[in-house]
Parts: structure tokens; sequence; C-alpha cells
């Protein structure tokens, strides 16, 4: 694909940014996909939860995806896009870390999030595995085991509830965490246990999670088995491109958009775990549809004017 005649950047080739390209290549636009790096999942040995592809392997997923783009105007270029700008001329220049640029009418940020593991050894090697973040993509594989859940506040007091749907023996790792005396007596009552220790480390194998290692006191520890851990982490946005184009971001870390995706700079979208709201496959997936229909309306009202 010439550099010059692109209309759309896709950034991210991810489940957002690949169903953005499919909606866009749909409708004729020319569309360039910048990827670089592994989706957010991809220490994942399978992607749940999502409909007619339950149990597929992350990689598989986009590799379908990238595959159902062949028919259209679509373009993947496998480098990391490292700035953009409005131009003079209205449209964004974009710049990919080898130096090239592309000009281009609109684009769509499906840059991701990074999670900011806690640092407990053993942790990040089960992310994915052992360790998990979401109950709806991992719940179903760990169900009935002793089960665990780290963090602290009004999130992981939600995931604690929900994954006592899935195990009838659940302890929440507080870290010390202050809870709520009411809170934490009804949680007791439905057979929570709290612990406030430090997690120490957990240990891990190719089956899954063995235990979480509690630290108490000096040089002494406890062993607590656990067939799952759901951890609670803070995550940062995976790419400053929102930033850089003037996007503003929000208390929760990310892009500001409506529920299209239109951020407040014209010619901008998010979708997926960038934007605001629930992060899943099936959402990016919405997302990046909406976000890529939303932006070609607004090429169609330039180009047909009424
Ligand atoms: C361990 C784990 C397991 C999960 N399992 C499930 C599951 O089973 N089911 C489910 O529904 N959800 C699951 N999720 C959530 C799911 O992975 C995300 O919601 C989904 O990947 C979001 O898609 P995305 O396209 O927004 O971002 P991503 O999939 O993260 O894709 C974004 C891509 O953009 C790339 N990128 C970033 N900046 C640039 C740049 N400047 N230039 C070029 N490329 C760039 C990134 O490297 C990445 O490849 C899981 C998450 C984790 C952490």
């Amino acid at each position: 694909m010439e550099l010059e005649s692109v209309d759309v950047l896709v950034v991210g080739g991810g489940p957002a940014g690949l169903s953005a390209a499919l909606t866009l290549g749909r409708v004729r636009r020319r569309v360039l996909v910048a990827s670089d790096g592994p989706p957010r999942n991809a220490t994942s040995p399978a992607a749940h939860n999502v409909f007619t592809r339950d149990g597929t392997a992350p990689a598989e997923l986009l590799r379908i995806g990238r595959d159902q783009l062949a028919p259209y105007d679509v373009h993947v270029r496998e480098e990391r896009v490292v700035d953009a700008r409005r131009a003079d001329d209205g449209r964004f220049a974009a710049t990919f870390a080898g130096g090239d640029t592309v000009s281009v009418r609109g684009i769509v940020l499906a840059t991701g999030v990074r999670d900011l593991l806690p640092d407990v050894p053993g942790l990040a090697q089960a992310w994915g595995t052992g360790v998990f973040h979401c109950p709806y993509c991992h719940g179903w594989e760990v169900a009935g085991r002793p089960l665990g859940v780290m963090g602290a506040g009004d999130h992981a007091l939600h995931l604690v509830r929900l994954v006592r749907g899935l195990s009838d023996d659940v302890v929440w790792f507080t870290g010390g965490a202050e809870v709520d005396a009411g809170v934490a007596e009804s949680l007791e009552r439905s057979g929570i246990r709290i612990r406030p220790e430090p997690v120490a480390s957990v240990q891990a194998s190719d089956e899954g999670l063995r235990s979480v290692t509690l630290a108490r006191g000096a040089d002494g520890h406890e062993v607590v088995s656990r067939g799952g851990l759901f951890v609670v982490a803070p995550q940062e946005l995976a790419s400053d491109l929102g930033e850089r184009l003037g996007c503003p971001v929000t208390e929760s870390g990310r892009l500001e958009a409506d529920p299209t995706g239109r951020t407040p700079v014209a010619g901008v979208f998010v979708a997926g775990d960038a934007a605001p709201g629930m992060q899943s496959i099936p959402f990016a997936m919405m997302g990046g549809s909406v976000a890529g229909a939303m932006l070609n309306h607004d090429l169609i009202v330039e180009d047909v004017p009424v």
C-alpha cells in the first residue's frame, strides 16, 4: 500500500484495531493498521467468553481476524507508531519507529493498556495461567477450587464477591488495607476469609497455581494452598499517542471518549481497552467496529455534503 493513499490509520492490531479495520475496509476505506507487540492476553493459552470462539488461543484469534481482512484495502504493517500530530493541511501526520511517515484523514487508537502487576515473586510468570484479572475470562477453568483474590478497595470487593460465585473456599488477600468491619462480617458470613498479611510469593506449575505464601512477621511464612488467584492491578495506557494528539486522559487512566469512541479531538477515535468502559475481547471488537463506523460517517459528511 502506498503511504500517500491511506485514508485511516488504525494503531494497534489487537481485537479492537482489527475490528475497526474490518468495518472501515468494508466501506472501501484504504486502511493501514500499525501493529507492534503482543495483545494484552498474550500469556493466556486461550481466550474465553468470546462468542463462537470460546477457548481459542489469542494468537489464533488475531490470525483469523487478519486473514479475514484479505479481501479489503487494508494493510497491516508490523511497526510501532511513535508519533502522531495534526498537520497544517488538517490531516494527521504519523511517524513509524523506522522514520517513515503517513498522512491520513482519521486515526483509530486501539493501542490497549499495560497491566502493572504487583512485584511479587512468581506472580508475573503465572499471569494468564494461574493468576488472572477476570472471572468471566478464566473463572470456569478454576471453578470449585480454593481461590484467592488479591488487592484492595471497591474493585477488589466486587471481585471477591464475583469469585465467591465460583467457589465455596475463597480468601481475600487485602495486603493490610482496611475493610469496613460490617463488610468484613458480611463477607465472613458468606464464607469468605480475609487475610491482611502481605503476599510474599506465589507458587505455580504448568498445571496452574498451587499456593500463595504470606509473610508473617520476622521471617515467618504461611503457605495457603490455592488453585487460582484473581488480582486487582493498576494499568497504564500502552501508548502515549493519544496524549500527543491532544486527547484528554480520564481519572481512571483511559482516553476520554463518548460511547462511540469519539474523542474530543476531531478525527481521532479510541477503541478497546484504551477507551472508557469494560475491558474484554467482545467489548474491544464492538468498540473497534463502532469507532470505524463513526469515523467513516465523519468522512462521508465531508465527502458527500448535503
Ligand atoms: C492475562 C489476560 C487474559 C485475558 N483473557 C481474556 C479472555 O479470555 N477473554 C476476554 O474477552 N478478554 C480477555 N482479556 C482482556 C483482553 O485481552 C483485552 O480486553 C483485549 O485484548 C483488548 O483488546 P485491544 O485491541 O484494545 O488491546 P490489545 O489486545 O492489547 O491490542 C493492542 C495492540 O496495540 C499494540 N500497540 C500499542 N501501542 C502501539 C503503537 N504505538 N504502535 C503500534 N502498535 C501499538 C499493542 O502492542 C497491542 O498489540 C485478558 C486480559 C489479560 C491480561
